[in-house]
């Protein structure tokens, strides 16, 4: 198999490995929407006492997809807006409701906060439980900064990982499931080889180049002639609750969060449940400005500044500094502090290093000047300032044309461009508007 494209994005302020410690919050703030969902059900009246795993809110749009209480506490729903605050804490007495006789494993993945965390392939909504994939596809290895390691997520959890992939197996009628690995070897790779060496008939592991964006369930579709539309995608951690949650009625409503970047206080992992107030994380704080990207440093979405706690589908925060100035004609004055796939920066004669990551332009935004390097990096072969040109011009059959929908969201055209055009936010408006148009067409 040969992979094109993809770049090695080495930016500073990588999380450790280890789990740290976190203090219990006076509060949680659920945010009634994540990227993909929202919440606009309530099932919980202002002052009710909660207990840990009762739904407080559900999704109507995503097939009722749940907000769950993180712990016991008492519901306020004046604090603060588009959000339910819990106060009160304390740990849990009783866990969520026990399964209902005649409840289906996928019925429990739904009640317990685990369904939410699968995605289809081709539109990246939650799927249908009413459908079966013929593939998941799950990346072990994970390449855009800063997404939890597999280290530490499946640190000591091997033997549930498999158990959890054996019932996702089974409850998918048999479907197939891929492993995404890079092809360097590592104590955990290894452990995955011994699952896969017991599960041969369908577990299969895709081995990558160690370059973003390999990783991707969407480049992997693609690489392996798996229909999209019949390939759905998960994260490690979603495999693990699945099985807390159909074997010991656990619901998922904490996650391990990789808290990164040049401007978090320390960079590391920590287990956190959903609504654990951002202002507690120590990032905020001093004279700088800062911005917080959730997700990876390229495709993540900016945490707007009314977002007080956690969002349910959050697994990772970046820090950066906000940079308030401009930086004129930076194109030309390259320098010694920053990397760039172009030779002509003055850093290309430097021995490798890891470059500080802000939100700085790099530049001046100008026109395309056709260097070609997003085309060169693009892992899905096409050619995304083309692909910009038609967009921008109101011209979207053109740009299907030349195969837009191969384009697997993965930013690396906008991180390469020396003129620093946003083809990431135009492409996924678009792919915004062909889904909701295929909706309404439904
Ligand atoms: S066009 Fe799409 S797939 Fe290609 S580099 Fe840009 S975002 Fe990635
Ligand atoms: S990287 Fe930017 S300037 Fe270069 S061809 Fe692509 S869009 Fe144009």
């Amino acid at each position: 198999m040969t992979f094109d494209g993809g770049y090695n994005v080495m930016l500073e302020g990588a999380p450790s490995t280890g789990i740290a410690a976190y203090q219990k919050p006076e509060a949680l703030y659920l945010p009634l929407f994540s990227d993909s969902l929202d919440f606009s059900l309530l099932q919980v009246e202002h002052g009710e006492a909660v207990t840990k795993g009762q739904i407080l809110a559900k999704d109507p749009i995503n097939y009722s997809v749940p907000l769950l209480a993180p712990m016991d506490g008492t519901v306020n729903l004046e604090l603060a807006e588009r959000h339910i605050t819990l106060e009160n804490l304390s740990s849990a007495k009783e866990s969520a409701d026990k399964t209902a006789e005649d409840e289906g494993q996928r019925q429990t993945l739904l009640r317990l906060g685990v369904w939410s965390s699968l995605a289809r392939v081709d539109s990246g909504r939650v799927p249908d439980p009413d459908n079966t994939p013929e593939c998941l596809v799950i990346p072990v290895s994970r390449l855009e900064p800063f997404f939890p390691a597999a280290e530490t997520l499946l640190k000591d959890a091997i033997d549930q990982f498999g158990a959890g992939l054996d019932l996702f197996h089974k409850m998918l009628e048999d479907a197939k499931v891929f492993l995404i690995c890079v092809e360097s070897d590592s104590e955990i790779k290894t452990q995955i080889q011994s699952l896969a060496a017991s599960r041969t008939d369908w577990l299969k592991l895709f081995e990558v180049p160690n370059t973003y964006p390999f990783d991707s369930p969407a480049l992997a579709a693609q690489l392996n002639d798996l229909n999209p539309e019949k390939t759905w995608t998960t994260d490690l951690q979603t495999i693990l609750a699945a099985r807390a949650a159909i074997e010991e009625n656990h619901p998922f409503v904490k996650r391990i969060i990789s808290i990164s970047g040049p401007m978090a206080e320390t960079p590391c992992h920590h287990q956190l449940p959903i609504g654990y107030p951002l202002s507690d994380l120590g990032f905020r704080n001093g004279s700088k400005s800062l911005r917080v990207i959730s997700g990876g440093v390229l495709t993540g979405a900016t945490v707007a500044a009314e977002q007080l706690g956690l969002d349910c589908s959050c697994q990772a925060l970046n820090v950066l500094e906000e940079m308030t100035e401009r930086e004129v004609l930076a194109f030309v004055q390259p320098g010694f502090t920053k990397r760039s796939y172009s030779n002509t920066f003055a850093s290309f004669f430097k021995p490798l290093f890891k470059e500080k990551s802000t939100t700085a332009l790099g530049g001046e935004a100008r026109p395309c000047v056709f260097c070609g390097f997003c085309e060169s990096v693009c892992p899905a072969g096409i050619i995304p300032h083309l692909i910009y040109r038609y967009l921008d011009n109101d011209r979207p059959e053109d740009a299907y044309r030349v195969e837009f929908e191969k384009c697997i969201d993965c930013g690396l055209c906008s991180y390469v461009c020396v003129s620093k055009i946003n083809h990431l936010e135009l492409f996924r408006a678009e792919r915004q508007r062909a889904i909701a148009e295929s909706i309404e067409g439904e």
